[in-house]
């Protein structure tokens, strides 16, 4: 990517209303664009680390046998009344319209009622179980209040995957491998030291849901952690009979502020009672079929990991979702010729700093709000010893590559 070309810029300054270090990096940097409260444009940078998000995600959920789809974001009534989730105090968060051919439809915020009657058209017997479907999807809720820029938003993007069982153990077993995907994940997007397993309220099938909360002092949940046993408890269910419930002991839990980045719960029947999803089995005999669903929030977590991740500078993002690897600043006449030509070897890793209206203290600063991983250097003076000067953004560290060293690095 070539700076002179793209239209984003950074500002200096962020919108007043926005408290977050978060959000204003984000704002500044050009990664999103602010339309209103709680409602955000990812632009070019912020897509890119978006997608590189969501494609670890994906990779994970395709390797326990998440089969991807795309469900539409237009939801009749029919389906969540059924349920009892249409009436706006039991869903607090519709956003709902009317259709001029007349009839009400809603803008999905989750997808359990629609994907539970989608599969009614394809699970009749058990040899259709078990299955396990997944998307990407925009999802809206009309949120009371939006906070900390894109980590609680009006749309935002969701994983969400659902799964259909025969019965309860092979629920069970899929849910835990699904909970030790959800570790790979954080892990695999550098917040997994600070993302914990955390027990929180369940439904009528299982006593707890699980949810992952990523330490963060902007997070909007209380968790109560075992930092050595490395689960949590959030304070919506903690009480003596949980504590003891999980086995844990009071006086080495400690109370933490943190983020809801994902969260998986057992259902059991209770989509599949509302909506009559029902299979055969071995015997002939009906039976309901038990689910779960696994949800991630990819825009969320972008939020988490540039809130944690940043310093007075600006933003540094973990290698793997960084939107570009290296950010070249070419110095002087050759520098700057040589400088397009590595850019134009690996375009899909370089960010080219090649502004003619900006400084090079400007461009270095850019570097730093972006928290772009390397910047690299190509000047007369490191081309006449046939280097490049590269200093990391987490370390600070600078070292000289020779241009071959380097260029074996791009791919
Ligand atoms: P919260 O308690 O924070 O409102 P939730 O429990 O309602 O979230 P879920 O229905 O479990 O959220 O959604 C799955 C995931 O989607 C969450 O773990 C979170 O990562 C993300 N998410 C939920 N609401 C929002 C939002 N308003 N903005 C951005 N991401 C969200
Ligand atoms: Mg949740």
């Amino acid at each position: 990517m070539k700076l002179s070309q793209s239209f984003t810029k950074t500002t200096k300054t962020a919108p007043a209303d926005e408290a977050s270090n978060s959000a204003k990096y984000l704002l500044r940097a050009g990664y999103i664009y602010k339309e209103m409260a709680g409602v955000y444009d990812y632009l070019p940078l912020g897509m890119r680390t978006l997608d590189k998000i969501m494609n670890i995600i994906r990779e994970e959920m395709n390797a326990i046998g998440g089969e991807e789809l795309r469900m539409t974001s237009i939801q009749p009534k029919e389906a969540w009344e059924a349920s009892g989730r249409w009436d706006d105090k039991v869903m607090d968060v519709w956003f709902k319209t009317k259709l001029n051919a007349g009839g009400e439809l809603g803008l999905g915020p989750t997808h359990e009622e629609p994907i539970t009657r989608l599969m009614k058209s394809y699970i009749s017997s058990y040899k259709d179980l078990p299955v396990y479907v997944y998307q990407f999807q925009t999802k809206f809720r009309n949120e009371l209040r939006a906070k900390s820029g894109i980590m609680r938003t009006r749309e935002f993007m969701m994983k969400d995957l659902y799964s259909f069982s025969k019965t309860r153990e092979e629920h069970e077993a899929f849910y835990e491998k699904c909970a030790d995907a959800y570790h790979r994940i954080f892990d695999r997007l550098g917040i997994g030291n600070d993302t914990f397993r955390t027990f929180a309220s369940g439904g009528a099938f299982s006593k707890f849901s699980d949810e992952f909360q990523t330490l963060c002092d902007v997070g909007e949940d209380i968790i109560y952690l075992d930092r050595k046993k490395g689960i949590a408890i959030n304070e919506e269910v903690y009480n003596d009979e949980t504590i003891k419930d999980l086995g844990l002991n009071k006086d080495s839990l400690e109370q933490c502020k943190a983020a809801e980045v994902g969260n998986i719960f057992t259902l059991g029947y209770r989509f599949s009672d509302a909506l009559d999803l029902c299979f055969n089995d071995e015997e002939g005999k009906r039976q309901k079929v038990f689910m779960g669903s696994y949800g991630i929030g990819p825009s969320r977590v972008m939020g988490v990991i540039a809130e944690k991740m940043s310093d007075d500078k600006g933003l540094i993002w973990p290698v793997d979702v960084a939107p570009y690897k290296y950010y070249i600043v070419g110095i002087g006449e050759a520098g700057e010729a040589k400088a397009e030509e590595l850019h134009n070897f690996a375009p899909e890793d370089v960010i080219l700093d090649d502004r003619k209206n900006a400084r090079t203290g400007e461009k270095f600063a850019d570097a730093e709000l972006m928290g772009i991983p390397y910047r690299v250097v190509v000047s007369d003076k490191t081309l006449a010893n046939n280097q490049v000067e590269i200093k990391n953004r987490i370390t600070n560290e600078t070292k000289l590559l020779t241009l071959e060293e380097f260029t074996s690095k791009l791919s």
